[in-house]
């Protein structure tokens, strides 16, 4: 294996690693061309979540590269004097199709409903259409069909993987795949569904404003018991920064 290429600053938040980088893309980049692995988005959410769940927590672990998604890890970042920019992950997938698309990359696309992932196959065939797309489906598909369709994917050598199926089980997923293997592979949550169409990312203020989560709960009420989580990262951050 390949030296790491990522930012060597691995910080804790609660315990769970991630990286201290003012280049997130620059340094996935890096990632790819030393031979690849798996990139986390980790937000306060996903957090609690790792500490009660190990398969999540060890998948954690063991990606090469855990970006500060949510204004939650930055300010438990800010508490341990490290002072890092946002990078949200939706943002540097789209980059990284970008780059897929300039300089050829093969690129693989897993997860969201049948009607979403057709509505962003024409997207981004439209918008990018020089992307290399090797391999997509939908993230819907039974219990029996995954093994054949994790082979076809993994024959298709992609250099650049996006999984929306949700946390934890992208992470999981991805963390189970066989080794070795070459590319970049990472979570997005909902982010095919922004891309589509058919979901809306806080506006731009709300962001600055540290409040998404209020735009989430507003558009999705049922994520209420979930979000108990932000709370209870507060407060289990100023009890015990690292
Ligand atoms: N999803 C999927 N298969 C499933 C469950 C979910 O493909 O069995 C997709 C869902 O359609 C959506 C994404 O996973 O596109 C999860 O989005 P969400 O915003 O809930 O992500 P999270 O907040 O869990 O990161």
């Amino acid at each position: 294996m390949a030296a790491i290429a990522t930012s060597p600053v691995r910080a804790r938040v609660l315990g769970i690693p991630v990286n201290v980088s003012n280049d997130v893309f620059r340094d996935a980049v890096a990632l790819h061309d030393a031979g690849g692995g798996q990139i986390v988005t980790l937000n306060a959410e996903m957090t609690m979540a790792a500490r009660a769940d190990p398969a999540l927590g060890a998948a954690i672990e063991n990606a090469r590269m855990v970006i500060p998604d949510g204004a939650g890890v930055v300010w438990a970042l800010g508490l341990q004097s490290r002072r890092v920019r946002r990078s949200p992950g939706i943002e540097l997938a789209r980059r990284l199709l970008e780059h897929a698309a300039s300089c050829g990359w093969r690129v693989a696309l897993v997860g969201a409903s049948p009607a979403v992932m057709n509505r962003l196959r024409d997207r981004l065939m439209h918008d990018l259409p020089a992307l290399k797309l090797v391999f997509t489906v939908h993230g819907y598909q039974t219990s029996e069909v995954w093994p054949g369709l994790e082979s076809q994917l993994l024959q298709a050598r992609p250099d650049l993987v996006l999984v929306a199926l949700g946390v934890p089980r992208q992470e999981t997923w991805i963390q189970g795949l066989p080794q070795p293997r070459s590319g970049l592979w990472m979570g997005v949550g909902g982010s095919f569904d922004v891309w589509a169409g058919t979901k809306k990312r806080a506006p731009a203020w709300m962001g600055a404003l540290h409040i998404e989560w209020l735009y989430r709960l507003v558009k999705e009420p049922s994520r209420w018991r979930r979000m108990l989580a932000l709370p209870a990262f507060v407060w289990a951050v100023l009890r015990e920064p690292r």
